[in-house]
């Protein structure tokens, strides 16, 4: 049998380069804390953010996504008294319900749209109709990393209802809106996750990102314990730094990243192409994005379930980006607190059908063929 493909394939700086990376922090004897290791990263992905808008974004760097997600929830919603609901997509990462909780709300999963996969307009609108006064905000996602097409609708209709929208673009480093700029801009704020298993991976680590310079401020106070400069607490904090050696890593995985995201995208278009009379749909925007991996729905589950058997069969290792939803996590599937859940038909066909296929930095034509050829095999079988 040929040789197993792995569904991600970090690459990382060579250990010579981190080598010399330690040396210089070792030099400085400077290991965390808003060190000059973490002010030149910052410094980086501001520029590369903000280099085709018109205004300017601020950055701050913590250890997760996770950590991200709930500082943004903390600084821009404040703690909640358990009473209150977030709109969210059941189709997402679990970390996001999760952030709410940690400040004090509960998740109220909503439907996504058939045509692309992100949390759906009209889903949100009748929530909203039914119970404005329990609704806090939107965390919105881009799902899988992927720009929301839609994403001024949403960014009018936070508007017309007063509420934050906080942005979880986690896997999205590097893609784009339908309108060429950068994920990092809209929303309240839009977070980011630099986990190993990212397109734009350092181990880990995240961001938050925003137009809005007070609100970085602020997340850099509440990820060192609600400190100000004089180290007096003004707000509720906790500790959720990028250390040193970690923002060094994201430097030098920055400067290779477009070389990179370039031949991702060359990945998925070699899928495109091989699988485009296989019967499978892609997602909308998706050819525009970071590539966290190539998802696709197969017609029915009955082809999914085959898909994915004979993707395992041959050795490739495939997954079903959020299958199960999180509405059918037995946490909330339970009902938890005031856990809400929105019709969730499309999220739940949607899960029903999608693969999600390998895709590396730098990743071989013919293994792609390989995976294309195999799913093409798995949607022929049945019919
Ligand atoms: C990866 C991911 C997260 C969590 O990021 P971590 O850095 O692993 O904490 C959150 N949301 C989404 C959508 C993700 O894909």
């Amino acid at each position: 049998m040929p040789s197993e493909i792995p569904f991600i394939k970090p690459s990382f700086p060579s250990s010579a380069d981190l080598a010399n990376d330690i040396d210089e922090i070792v030099q400085s004897n400077w290991y965390t804390n808003f060190g000059p290791k973490e002010k030149q990263f910052v410094g980086s992905l501001e520029n590369y953010l903000g280099k085709e808008l018109s205004k300017q974004v601020s950055v701050a760097v913590l250890a997760s996504g996770t950590a991200a997600l709930i500082a943004a929830t903390s600084c821009i919603l404040g703690r909640g008294d358990c009473d209150r609901l977030l709109l969210m997509p059941s189709f997402s990462f679990i970390a996001v319900p999760q952030a709410a909780i940690w400040n004090g709300y509960w998740p109220w999963f909503i439907d996504i749209d058939s045509d692309h996969w992100q949390p759906c307009l009209s889903s949100a609108r009748m929530a909203l109709e039914s119970s404005r006064d329990r609704v806090a905000g939107i965390l919105l996602a881009n799902t899988l990393g992927v720009g929301n097409p839609e994403i001024g609708r949403w960014e009018d209709l936070a508007k017309e209802w007063e509420l934050p929208l906080i942005i979880d673009s986690a896997a999205g480093f590097g893609s784009r809106y339908q309108d060429g700029s950068h994920l990092g801009s809209r929303g309240d704020c839009e977070i980011f996750s630099f986990h190993a298993t990212k397109p734009f991976g350092i181990g880990e680590g995240g961001a938050l990102v925003s137009t809005n310079r007070q609100l970085i401020d602020q997340v850099n106070q509440f990820q060192n314990f609600g400190f100000d400069n004089s180290r007096v607490s003004h707000q509720l904090g906790m500790n959720s730094k990028l250390s040193e050696l970690s923002a060094a890593i994201g430097l030098r995985q920055l400067s290779g990243l477009d070389g990179r995201l370039a031949t991702r995208r060359q990945a998925y278009d070699t899928y495109r192409a091989a699988l485009i009379d296989a019967g499978v749909t892609f997602q909308q925007n998706a050819e525009n994005s970071s590539q966290f991996c190539a998802s696709c729905c197969t017609e029915s589950p009955e082809t999914r379930d085959r898909v994915v058997q004979i993707l395992a069969a041959q050795g490739v290792q495939a997954r079903q980006y959020y299958n199960p939803p999180l509405h059918l996590h037995p946490y909330f599937s339970k009902g938890i607190g005031f856990c809400k859940m929105s019709d969730l038909s499309v999220t739940e066909d949607i899960c029903s059908r999608i693969v999600s296929l390998p895709i590396h930095d730098y990743m071989e034509k013919r293994d792609i063929h390989r995976v294309a050829e195999v799913v093409r095999q798995g949607c022929q079988s049945g019919s």
